[in-house]
């Protein structure tokens, strides 16, 4: 039987993903995730296993002037304030909104860990370079709460993302809806802005807006399944890891990473990860890890700590030949040479 694949991705996102302003207490929290976020990178590649970063593009900025004159060239001044409705709050927290250095870092090698093509195109037209093992991803350019996103609104997202990713000298293939959440309507803009496929969570994701209540829902229900409590036996994927959702790739995202808690805590949840993991792999499937910096940010170092115990692990299962560490790029590839989406 062929190996199971493990992926793993992050969103970046920093004070994008809050809406609105930054409460005390949020903007600690993002301090301390974008302290963490370079340790973040280092530890899963100096690993050398597969990562998707799905970052919200805007962070890529070198601060809030830099945004609104690049948002203002490709969307016209006058989408400004529905952009940027609260530039005071660019300008007076830039280390929440924007990461320049860190985003081109990664931007620079998902380029170069690529597969090159061949030197001299000869009369065979060289197909496009091969993923590599740092995957920038897109979660948007600006984070926005899509529940009732007009297909405009959803085309004008989509387009800046991938005028930012040119801009960063990336290209983007894959995608993470902010909060998870989507509709038909998401998925039909980012199909025709030509993403290859998207991450779901089993417990929030859905193709048409869910109420309040269900997405409370599904998050209590994400918490005891943290600890292997929403079901007894949870074999990595209740769904397969990878199917076909309006024309794209709809990558299940398994497994979210809760590394935050107090420590008893985190060793119930990753004595349950590490059972669903080679659970997955024994069966040759998918098994998918995710997270955001801030769920490292309230005891930092006991969280990486334990993070590079499990990257230890799945590295290890790598050198066995019972895993293959995958970019969610390269698993909707791999999914797409096997079954043309419909
Ligand atoms: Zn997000």
């Amino acid at each position: 039987m062929a190996p199971g694949r493990v992926l793993i991705s992050f969103d970046l996102e920093l004070g994008w993903g809050q809406s609105g302003r930054l409460s005390r207490r949020e903007l600690e929290r993002v301090r301390r995730a974008r302290e963490l976020l370079p340790r973040l990178v280092e530890v899963v590649e100096a690993r050398g296993l597969a990562v998707t970063w799905a970052t919200t593009l805007a962070l890529g900025h070198l601060d809030a002037d830099d945004a609104l004159q690049f948002a203002a060239d490709n969307a016209g001044p006058s989408a400004l304030p529905e952009l940027f409705p609260e530039v005071a709050e660019l300008r007076r927290f830039p280390e929440a909104y924007f990461f320049p250095e860190l985003v081109r870092g990664l931007a620079r090698r998902s380029i170069q860990d690529r597969k090159p093509g061949p030197a001299e195109p000869g009369p065979v037209e060289a197909g496009p370079a091969e993923p590599g093992k740092t995957e920038v991803g897109c979660h948007t350019y600006r984070h926005p709460i899509w529940n009732d996103a007009t297909p405009p609104d959803l085309e004008l997202e989509f387009r800046l993302s991938r005028q930012m990713a040119s801009r960063l000298g990336c290209t983007l293939e894959t995608l993470v809806f902010p909060r998870n959440r989507y509709s038909s309507r998401a998925l039909a803009a980012a199909r025709a802005a030509g993403f290859l496929g998207f991450r779901r969570d089993e417990f929030v994701s859905n193709s048409e807006r869910r109420s309040g209540l269900h997405v409370a829902l599904g998050r209590a229900e994400r918490f005891l399944d943290a600890f292997g409590l929403a079901r007894p036996v949870r074999s990595g994927a209740t769904r397969p890891g990878v199917t076909s959702e309006g024309g794209l790739c709809s990558v299940a995202g398994q497994r979210f990473l809760r590394l935050d808690d107090p420590n008893w805590m985190r060793q119930v949840h990753l004595s349950h990860v590490r059972r669903e993991l080679r659970s997955a792999l024994q069966r040759g499937e998918t098994f998918h890890l995710w997270s955001h910096p801030e769920n490292f940010a309230r005891s930092p170092s006991g969280a990486l700590l334990a993070f590079a115990a499990l990257l230890d692990e799945i590295g290890e299962l790598k050198e066995q030949g019972s895993a293959v560490s995958e970019t969610m790029a390269q698993v909707c590839h791999a999914y797409r040479a096997r079954l043309p989406l419909r």
